[in-house]
């Protein structure tokens, strides 16, 4: 259990993917039937949804995340960063004789890797699971939710929260990570879209090629109330209906450590300050601020600063 307060009310709440990533250092990709000696070998916390709640958490927001674990080790590992950062726990269900789930990771010396991702326990986070949080899910301030969880999982919470009056439903964000195609009616109960460049136009069912502005205005064209694009080192995009975009230019770094988990800082950053009342804009400032943060640190959660650090960053630098 986390010390969050029973009565507390939560500002973000994430429908959340949790993953061991377990993670070999080799010299080069291994051809088939070969063993080779790895330099290292790490365990550490992945999962979109998990990171992001972690990132928002760091940001001061009151969090809380729905996911499915397995009643083993690595399970028990989730619920400890859980605990350790703050976040509420209480609506992971821990799936009796499930495994969780694991990514095994192959870097190589070139910095390229290998994945292959076996979610588990995760799987099972269905509809049913998310009906049963209506209460937690109709307080909450800002719900977030990635593809790495099952569909129906998001598509029950988004239209959950949709059917709530206006003034009091939470804000909904889907970072549509990894692209998978999205149905109408979820794209019609989305606040917020936040695809990078790659997925925005998969998406949009256009080619590699096709302009940026031209997929995410496909996907308003469907019913998405607004798109933020990020776009890795030049930072982020946001398209609204009828007004022109806006663009964020990236933050210049010092030096990039590396770039897993930057997403998940720019989505749990942005639903925190969302939560807190910021608006948009300003949100945006934020998490691109904090993104560039991440990426000066080891892994996901190396170098997921909190506001603090966040804050004294954005007003030190300036955008690139
Ligand atoms: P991505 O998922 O790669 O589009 O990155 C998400 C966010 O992380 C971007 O919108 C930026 O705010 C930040 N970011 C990613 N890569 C870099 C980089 N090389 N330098 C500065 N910021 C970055």
């Amino acid at each position: 259990m986390s010390d969050h307060p029973a009565h507390a009310p939560t500002d973000v709440l994430v429908i959340a993917s949790w993953n061991a990533d377990l993670v070999c250092r080799v010299p080069r990709p291994l051809a088939r039937g070969e063993t080779l000696a790895a330099h290292a070998f790490e365990i550490s916390s992945g999962g979109k949804g998990s990171n992001a709640a972690v990132a928002a958490a760091r940001q001061g927001a009151r969090t809380a995340v729905l996911a499915r674990i397995g009643d083993d080790d690595f399970g028990r590992m989730a619920l400890q960063l859980w605990t350790d950062e703050g976040i509420d726990h209480r609506l992971v269900e821990i799936a009796a004789g499930e495994r969780s789930g694991i990514a095994q990771i192959l870097v190589y010396d070139d910095g390229d890797n290998s994945i292959a991702v076996a979610a588990g326990a995760g799987l099972g986070l269905g509809a049913q699971q998310v009906q049963a949080a209506a209460g937690p899910l109709a307080a909450c301030r800002v719900l977030l939710a990635s593809n790495e969880v099952p569909a129906a999982a998001t598509e029950t919470a988004f239209a959950a929260a949709r059917a709530l009056p206006a003034a009091s439903r939470p804000l909904t964000v889907l970072n549509p990570a990894p692209a998978r195609a999205l149905p109408d009616t979820l794209l019609a109960a989305c606040d917020l879209l936040t695809p990078n460049e790659s997925e925005v136009r998969v998406l949009a069912g256009l080619g590699e090629d096709a302009p940026v502005e031209q997929a995410a205005q496909r996907l308003l064209d469907r019913g998405c109330a607004a798109v933020v694009v990020t776009l890795g080192a030049d930072g982020c995009l946001l398209l609204r209906p009828d007004r022109p975009p806006r663009h964020w230019a990236g933050h210049r770094v010092p030096a990039v450590v590396d770039t897993v988990g930057a997403g998940d800082t720019f989505n749990g950053a942005l639903c925190a300050a969302l939560a807190r009342g910021q608006a948009l804009e300003d949100a945006l400032t934020l998490a691109n601020a904090a993104a560039s943060l991440s990426v000066q640190g080891r892994g996901a959660l190396g170098g997921m600063p909190d506001r603090p650090t966040a804050e004294r960053w954005l007003h030190s630098t300036s955008a690139a």
